[in-house]
Formats: C-alpha cells, structure tokens, sequence
C-alpha cells in the first residue's frame, strides 16, 4: 500500500501551489467603463489622478488605462502644462 501513500502525498504536494497562487486582478480602463469622464485639458480633477506627486504621467501599466485613452490622457495633461493649469515638475528646486 505504499504506493499509495506516495500518489496521496504528491496529490498533497500539487494542491499547495494553488493555495499560494497570487490573485491577479485584471485591470480594466476606468474611462472605458465609466463614461461620464471625459478627458479635457479643464479638467483638472481626473487630469491629477494619473499624475504622480512629482507631475509626471502615471504610466499604462500602472494605471490600468487603455491605449487610447492613455493618448487623449497625454494629450490633454500636456495641453493644460503649457496654459499653466497644471505644473510640468513638482518640488524641484
Ligand atoms: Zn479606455
């Protein structure tokens, strides 16, 4: 019956890796399912969000964002610099 034994322990052995499976959720673009933001150069609000604290734009892979969304983001956040609505750097001295 040993053999046995040895087919349990590795059935054992198989499941631990599922147990410590990191979840990965899967992003999806904000904009794409809420329609009610609209990206403009005016609007600060959402603008900020996908700015980093030193006013830089938050990368795709880390705001989750889609492509196209990502170029009209760029777009609008470099548009409202050059009006000085929003700042190219922040705490440079
Ligand atoms: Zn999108």
């Amino acid at each position: 019956m040993a053999f046995f034994e040895k087919r349990e322990r590795k059935l054992d052995d198989k499941k631990k890796p599922d147990k410590k499976k990191k979840f990965k959720r899967r992003k999806v673009c904000r904009i794409c399912t809420n329609p009610e933001i609209a990206i403009s150069y005016r609007d600060l609000r959402t603008l900020t969000y996908f700015v980093s604290d030193k006013g830089k734009i938050v990368s795709r892979r880390i705001s989750g964002i889609c492509a196209k969304h990502q170029r009209q983001l760029s777009k609008a956040i470099k548009r409202s610099r050059n009006l000085a609505l929003m700042p190219f750097v922040v705490g440079m001295q």
